[in-house]
């Protein structure tokens, strides 16, 4: 019998043992191989990459901005040259399809490329002569340790909205990803093991709670980047901040869409199933109540439920499957739970997806693509994040009525409208209370440059991550007014 390794973690430009008492199996959602064990670092682990990151800072941050910038280049080229096996790990680990492995690496180097311009992004301004004699500029300068706690569902892309920023301007950092999903991070500091850069840059602790609670506390930690459910974003983002530190902590979403009479039926059809089923709806920015306005519902409801059925769903290296598992047993028995809460509350189940039988795969955490329809608008159901391939279908008079329900959630990450009115697409764009707003569009998802902007419960803290906000979180501004005379003697 063949037992399962167990990771390591990355500190000081080393691979090292973890001396943690407690492991997890890394299974292969589909398949229930177990592929490897996950430590669950102690805080004494924690602490120790703390330390060697607050060392490493001082010689780091002196590094000129262009020299930083170099290892992303190199970086850049061997994320590239390895996409295809980084993707393999993260379907083999997280169970989406191939291509969705492959898109979300596409997003993580964009990251890469975009921090490369941190030389610019980093500029401050500077005023000439606010008195006689006198100049003022502001300059941006790094925190110092900074620390990144990842969901499992984007295991190639998330830690990349933050980390390429936070070292091109000047900070150190610590990455622990989701137990759930520790492989593809093993991958990928593989190739930051060949970059060499200076030891401590970047490390990389594996672990669960117990580690992340260390993050929290560690005094040299100056700033936090957290991705996950609202829950634990409420309070990562709560301990951090009492404890002095910067956070920005994104949570989760119900993400509702809009459908008006005037929408194209095939492109809104195709556009929403891919939103609500795509990675098997584990997308914070996924799909998960679709509003059909008037005439809409009839022609909108046939259409999708055509496409929900005829999903081809399976392991996700086959390459004509167009949809993978759901990541664990517990997250299956919840979101078929919830299909039954939403019956139980007045739904419709038009299309269900419960237990279905994979051939080949019949122990996998399978959910089939799912449709309720006439979900109670008051119901819990409407208010609760599914994360799974749940689409529901909610039916109201007027644009308005739409919006105002969208607005009255608690959650904000994205809402999306179809339609070929341009009065109607202002308005919403104008109303509707999310941060991420599709028109057309059904994964509004920001590329590297933008802002990936969540409001209320969907986000908590100021600056978000990827482009000008990751520059801006990750540094912090001093400004300097300076006097220089040319005659010293002068009187003034
Ligand atoms: P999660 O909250 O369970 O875990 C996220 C991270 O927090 C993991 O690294 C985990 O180890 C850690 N963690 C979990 N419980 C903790 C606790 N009690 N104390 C301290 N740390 C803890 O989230 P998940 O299930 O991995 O990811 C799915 C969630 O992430 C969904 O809600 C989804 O909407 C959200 N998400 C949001 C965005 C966004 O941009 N808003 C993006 C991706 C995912």
């Amino acid at each position: 019998m063949t037992t399962s390794p167990i990771l390591s973690n990355y500190i000081n430009g080393q691979w090292c043992s973890s001396e943690a008492t407690e492991t997890l199996n890394v299974i292969n959602p589909a398949t229930l191989e177990i592929l490897a064990k996950v430590p669950l670092s102690p805080a004494t682990e924690l602490n120790h990459a703390a330390e060697i990151a607050q060392q490493s800072f001082a010689s780091w941050r002196r590094t000129p901005v262009t020299e930083r910038i170099r290892y992303l280049f190199k970086l850049r080229e061997l994320l590239e040259q390895n996409q295809q096996d980084l993707a393999q790990t993260i379907t083999l680990e997280c169970g989406k399809t191939f291509a969705e492995s492959l898109g979300e690496l596409q997003r993580a180097i964009e990251n890469v490329e975009v921090a490369c311009g941190v030389p610019t992004l980093i500029q401050g301004y500077n005023s000439e002569d606010i008195a006689r004699g006198i100049d003022e500029i502001m300059i941006r300068q790094p925190l110092g340790v900074v620390a990144i706690i990842a969901p499992f569902n984007f295991p190639g892309m998330i830690p990349f909205w933050f980390f390429p920023y936070a070292i091109a301007c000047g900070n150190t950092c610590i990455i622990k990803p989701s137990e759930k999903v520790p492989l593809t991070m093993q991958k990928v500091f593989a190739l930051i093991d060949q970059l060499g850069l200076p030891p401590g840059v970047i490390n990389l602790v594996n672990g669960a709670k117990e580690t992340v609670d260390a993050i929290l506390d560690h005094p040299h930690i100056k700033a936090i980047s957290f991705v996950g459910s609202t829950p634990v974003a409420k309070y990562v983002y709560s301990r951090a901040t009492a404890n002095g530190k910067r956070a920005q902590c994104q949570g989760g979403a119900k993400n509702p869409v809009i459908i008006l009479p005037d929408a194209d039926l095939e492109m809104t059809t195709k556009i929403i199933a891919d939103s609500a089923f795509g990675c098997a709806g584990q997308r914070c920015l996924a799909t998960s109540i679709a509003i059909t306005v008037g005439q809409a519902k009839q022609s909108f409801t046939d259409a999708i439920a055509t496409v929900a059925e005829t999903r081809v769903v399976g392991y996700g290296l086959d390459e004509t499957v167009q949809m993978g598992t759901v990541i664990s047993a517990q997250s299956k028995t919840r979101i078929e739970g919830l299909i039954q809460q939403g019956k139980d509350e007045g739904a419709k189940i038009l299309i269900d997806g419960r237990n279905p039988k994979i051939s080949g795969y019949e122990q996998g955490y399978f959910v089939r693509p799912t449709i309720l329809q006439d979900i109670n608008p008051q119901g819990e159901l409407a208010r609760t994040e599914i994360f799974g391939p749940v689409l529901s279908l909610i039916h109201l008079n007027t644009i308005e009525e739409a919006i105002a329900f969208i607005n009255q959630s608690e959650y904000g990450n994205m809402a999306c409208l179809f339609t070929r009115s341009g009065a109607a697409a202002r308005k919403f764009r104008y109303e509707a209370q999310a941060g991420n707003i599709g028109i057309n569009i059904g994964v509004a998802a920001p590329m590297a440059f933008f802002p990936f902007s969540g409001w209320k419960d969907s986000f908590f803290g100021d600056l978000h991550g990827q482009g000008q906000h990751a520059v801006e979180f990750f540094t912090q501004t001093k400004v300097v007014v300076e006097r220089w005379l040319s005659d010293w003697s002068r009187q003034f």
